[in-house]
C-alpha cells in the first residue's frame, strides 16, 4: 500500500489540499479528511473498463477521433466550445486556443451559475480575500443565497467558522455567522442569525443595507413589506457589520440565479465596498466545480472576459446572452461543438438539448454521461486530480498544483485537446 499526502479534492470549489489517501494496485482504497462528496469523488473513479474514443459510439483509437474532431470542428461555420469547469488550466488554454483557430464562441459553466457575477465584477470590481485571510481575520461571516453545509461541507470546517485563526484563536465562538436566504437551510440552522427574506427580493434587501450603511432614514412598514425582514434587524445587521474587525459576504446561486441577477451581485459587490468606509469587509462568490474559478481566469487572461466569448471576427467580443452556451443553441445558431467535463444534454434546457442532439458534436468526460453518450466524437480522458496533473484556482482565486494518485491508461484532456489544437492547425 502506498499513502499519497496532501492530495487535492476538485470536486468543489473548496479544492481542499489535505486530503490523505491509501492506494493499492492503482486504485484508491482509502481517503482521508475529505468530506462525503469528496470521497465519494475519490473513490467512484474506475480507470479502464471504457473505449478512450469512440466515433458514433463505435470504439476507435485516439489518433482516428482526433482526426475526425478536427474535420467537424473546421467544417463548421459557427462552432461552439463549451464546458471547462472540471479540468485543469492547461486543458482550458488548448480549449480557447482551439476556438481561436476556428473562429468559434468559448463558453463555460460559469454562465449557468455566476454569470451574473462576471458581469458585475467587470461593472463594480470585487473587495476580496483569500480564504487564508478570512480564516485567520474574519470575525463576522455572512452567506446570502447559499447553502454551503450541503454544497461545500468543509467551507465551514476549514475556511470560516470553525477553524482557530491569528485573530480569531476561539474559533467558532469568535465569529458571527449570518444566513441571509429564502428557506431555512442546514446552513441556516448553524448559523448565528437567520434573516428569511422574500423571495425574489435579494436586491431590495441589498439597498435597504445599502441604505443603512449611509444612515438614510427608511419607512419600517414599506422595508418590512419589501424584504419580509423587519428594519430592527436590518439594522442590528448593519450595527454588527460596522462593528466587525474583519467582515465577509460570501454569495452563492440563490442570490445570481433570481430576479435582477447582475443586478443583485452588483449589489453586493457595492455593499461590501461601501463597508470599508467602516472596517475592513470583503466579498466573494461561493464557486461550485472544482476549476470553474480557473476557467474564468484562463478566459479572462486569453481574452479580457470571463465566458461567453465570440472569437468569429479575429478578436474578442463578450456579450452574456448573445454568446452563451443555453443562448446559441436554443436559438439552433452553433452548427459543431466541442464539449470539455460538461453535461448540457442532462442540465440544459429542452430547446437547446434538442438542437445539441441535431448538430456533430465532440465530448471528453471521464464520467459516462448523457452528454457523452450521444456524442458524434467522444474521448475518456484520465480524471484531473486522480490520475491527470495540472493546476486547478480555489474559489479564492489562489492556484493549486495538483497530485495526481494513481497511472492511467488514457490521455489527459490537456494531451487530447493539445494534439486537436495540432491537427486543426494542419487543417485550417
Ligand atoms: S469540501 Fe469540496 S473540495 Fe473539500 S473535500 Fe469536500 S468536495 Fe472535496
Amino acid at each position: 500500500m502506498r499513502r499519497v499526502a496532501d492530495a487535492i479534492c476538485a470536486f468543489c470549489g473548496c479544492v481542499c489540499d489535505d486530503i490523505d489517501l491509501a492506494v493499492e494496485d492503482n486504485h484508491i482504497v482509502e481517503v482521508k479528511n475529505a468530506c462525503a462528496l469528496g470521497k465519494a469523488w475519490f473513490l467512484s473513479h474506475h480507470d479502464g473498463n471504457r473505449p478512450a474514443c469512440t466515433i458514433r459510439g463505435q470504439p476507435t483509437s485516439v489518433e482516428e477521433g482526433i482526426d475526425r474532431a478536427a474535420q467537424i470542428l473546421t467544417d463548421a461555420r459557427y462552432p461552439l466550445v463549451y464546458g471547462l469547469s472540471d479540468t485543469t488550466c492547461e486543458a482550458q488554454r488548448r480549449a480557447v486556443a482551439i476556438a481561436d483557430w476556428i473562429g468559434g464562441t468559448v463558453d463555460t459553466t460559469t454562465s449557468v451559475c455566476h454569470g451574473p457575477s462576471g458581469m458585475a465584477f467587470q461593472s463594480v470590481g470585487e473587495v476580496t480575500a483569500t480564504l487564508g485571510e478570512i480564516r485567520h481575520r474574519a470575525d463576522l461571516v455572512i452567506y446570502w443565497g447559499g447553502n454551503p453545509a450541503e454544497s461545500h461541507p468543509r467551507h465551514f470546517t476549514r475556511y470560516t467558522l470553525m477553524p482557530q485563526g491569528l485573530f480569531v484563536p476561539r474559533g467558532r465562538k469568535d465569529r458571527t455567522c449570518v444566513v441571509i436566504d429564502v428557506r431555512k437551510t442546514k446552513s441556516a440552522k448553524a448559523a448565528d442569525i437567520f434573516l428569511p427574506i422574500k423571495p425574489r427580493k435579494d436586491f431590495e434587501a441589498l439597498w435597504t443595507l445599502r441604505a443603512l450603511a449611509k444612515g438614510l432614514v427608511l419607512d419600517a412598514a414599506g422595508v418590512e413589506a419589501e424584504t419580509g425582514v423587519s428594519l430592527a434587524a436590518w439594522q442590528d445587521l448593519m450595527a454588527r457589520m460596522k462593528r466587525a474587525r474583519f467582515g465577509v459576504l460570501f454569495f452563492g446561486m440563490g442570490l445570481t440565479m433570481t430576479r435582477g441577477k447582475h443586478l443583485n451581485s452588483e449589489a453586493l459587490l457595492a455593499l461590501a465596498r461601501d463597508m470599508n468606509d467602516f472596517t475592513r469587509f470583503v466579498c466573494k462568490p461561493v464557486r461550485g466545480h472544482g476549476n470553474v474559478t480557473g476557467a474564468d481566469n484562463v478566459l479572462s487572461w486569453r481574452t479580457g472576459y470571463p465566458f461567453g466569448v465570440n472569437l468569429s471576427r479575429g478578436y474578442p467580443r463578450f456579450n452574456p446572452g448573445e454568446y452563451t452556451a443555453t443562448d446559441i443553441l436554443s436559438r439552433r445558431e452553433a452548427d459543431a461543438a466541442l464539449v470539455i467535463s460538461a453535461d448540457p444534454m442532462a442540465n440544459f434546457c429542452q430547446p437547446a438539448r434538442e438542437h445539441l442532439a441535431s448538430i456533430p458534436y465532440i465530448a471528453l468526460d471521464p464520467q459516462d454521461t448523457a452528454t457523452m453518450r450521444q456524442a458524434a466524437v467522444a474521448f475518456t480522458p484520465a480524471p484531473y486530480g486522480i490520475s491527470a496533473p495540472g493546476t486547478v484556482y480555489r474559489m479564492d482565486d489562489v492556484p493549486l498544483p495538483l497530485r495526481p494518485a494513481l497511472q492511467s491508461p488514457y490521455p489527459s484532456d490537456f494531451e487530447i485537446l493539445s494534439r486537436l489544437e495540432d491537427r486543426i492547425r494542419q487543417l485550417i
